[in-house]
């Protein structure tokens, strides 16, 4: 009895174990397949002010950014996305419209001066999070928004920056842990979900930490509070640093910089402290006459960067410990870069590179083989629809958006390549005015006009000129033909406004 016993004890227990074994192959299969036909979650991560030299893997900036590294490594490292407008709020509403521009109403920075130009991101502009929305998504919004335009405080002058957004303008993000424009980055302040305009929630911590503490309990989600489970999730998480002021920033995270040398840390061929950058006192864009500041803001920019990356470390940590690592796509970018004394200047808001050039990494286990590198050129309004159709998130897209679905090209390295991205500067209120350009694998060709109608021209060979040393207007003739009559077409296709414009200037000039 005990002998027949143990025998069907034994062949059991096999069979248990085979079963267990199936059972669990049956398991993975059915999650691979899951993953083939379930909708990806995005994480949109993207830190105010960040150039791409300063991701450490690019081998340029002497940054410490070991977490952005990893996530390069895993995934495809762009070379050349291009900040198509390289200022805070214009840059996020073409991240979230897809369109340029004079065509979503955000014209330059959202302040309350700016409330009579109606600078703001329009209710009737079918957004990014809004087709998310309509495709089954939970969307959630944390950290800086600076796309609202308060209106002024009758009788007083000072401008208003931050801003309060109403429910019915948050364009579907139903997780909302947002501010307008706030830069105090070690008290930062928040508007929390359903909070009124009085609500806010102040917080005594450095302002990348907090969010990150936020965003790792959205991803886990523990009580079924704060997203729905039963749904893919979006959530863009607009860090402020590496935002100016840039003493705001945790005296550990300075560590690696204090010993350093400036020669070691300001690195770029072009930077000039010593210049007043005066043949760019026509451009009202360019931050000038205060590049001697990158003496002592360079070791805290580059400290922020470090303390950014280890907070980005820690949600890439929670996602992975959630089991949501293989089937989210991670982005990292920005909104624009920062000069840090590169051709005399400070900050953004201009066409060389230092300002354009922004991160873009992007990483899908399921779909994407980790260690890829691209050269495509990727301006802000091509996100949306890239990443929607990726997503294969596209019922309800607006028809009118002006970027490119570029998915196919990223997915595959298959598809036809933009040949340029436009850059644009626009004064306030007016559409028409300030600098239209253009970007090409070897390129940089831009014309402004200025407050007198002054034309310029400016060209740069950034491959034998990686620096934008040299303006070489007028040394190349046929370039320079070549890159006008693209950056004309292209315009003209887009129908910007500022095309008649320069045109009727050019027609007074020759009748001179
Ligand atoms: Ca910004």
């Amino acid at each position: 009895m005990n002998f027949f016993r143990m025998r069907y004890g034994i062949w059991f227990f096999s069979w248990g174990i085979a079963l267990f074994v199936s059972c669990k192959e049956i398991d993975t299969k059915a999650k691979s397949l899951d993953y083939q036909t379930a909708k990806p979650n995005l994480l949109y991560i993207f830190p105010d002010q960040l150039r791409n030299a300063a991701i450490g893997i690019n081998g340029e900036d002497p940054v410490y950014t070991p977490n952005l590294n990893q996530l390069a490594k895993e995934g495809i490292l762009l070379s050349h996305a291009i900040a198509s407008f390289p200022l805070c709020s214009p840059s996020r509403a073409m991240l979230m419209t897809g369109k340029v521009p004079y065509n979503n109403s955000v014209l330059s920075n959202a302040n309350s001066r700016r409330f009579k130009f109606n600078n703001s991101w329009q209710r009737d502009d079918i957004s990014f999070s809004d087709v998310l929305v309509n495709n089954g998504y939970d969307a959630g919004y944390v950290g800086k928004l600076h796309l609202t335009s308060p209106p002024p405080i009758a009788g007083k002058d000072s401008v208003i920056w931050d801003a309060y957004t109403p429910k019915e303008d948050r364009h579907g993000f139903n997780f909302w842990y947002s501010y307008g424009t706030f830069d105090e980055h070690n008290n930062p302040h928040y508007w929390v979900n359903d909070a009124k305009e009085n609500e806010l929630t102040y917080v005594d911590e450095w302002s990348p930490k907090h969010e990150a503490d936020v965003i790792i309990d959205y991803i886990k989600n523990q009580k079924n509070t704060l997203r729905n489970n039963q749904k893919p999730f979006a959530l863009f998480w607009s860090v402020n640093p590496p935002h100016p002021p840039y003493q705001y920033v945790p005296e550990k995270y300075l560590e690696p910089y204090k010993d350093k040398t400036l020669d070691e840390l300001l690195v770029r061929k072009n930077v000039n402290l010593e210049t007043d950058a005066e043949e760019l006192r026509f451009h009202n864009g360019a931050t000038r006459g205060r590049a001697n500041l990158a003496k002592e803001q360079v070791r805290n920019y580059f400290a922020m960067v470090r303390g950014v990356d280890e907070q980005i470390g820690r949600v890439l940590k929670a996602l992975k410990e959630q089991g949501l690592n293989e089937n989210t796509i991670v982005v990292i970018s920005s909104d624009h870069g920062e000069m840090m004394g590169s051709h005399g200047l400070m900050s953004k808001n201009i066409w060389f590179e230092e300002s354009v050039n922004v991160p873009f990494i992007l990483r899908w286990p399921v779909k994407i083989q980790g260690g890829q590198k691209s050269d495509i050129l990727l301006s802000t309004p091509d996100i949306m629809p890239t990443l929607l159709n990726m997503m294969g998130a596209v019922d309800g897209m607006p028809r009118d958006i002006d970027g490119q679905d570029l998915s196919e090209q990223l997915l595959t390295g298959k598809g036809k390549k933009p040949e340029f991205a436009l850059y644009y500067f626009i004064e306030e209120g007016r559409p028409e005015s300030g600098h239209r350009g253009i970007r090409t694998a070897k390129n940089t060709y831009v014309v402004t006009i200025d407050d007198e109608d002054q034309i310029r021209k400016f060209l740069y060979d950034n491959v034998n000129d990686p620096y934008q040393k040299t303006n070489l207007v007028g040394m190349n003739f046929k370039i320079e033909q070549k890159l006008h009559h693209e950056l004309l077409k292209a315009l003209k296709e887009k129908k910007d406004p500022w095309l008649k414009y320069y045109s009727s200037l050019e027609a007074v000039a020759i009748k001179k």
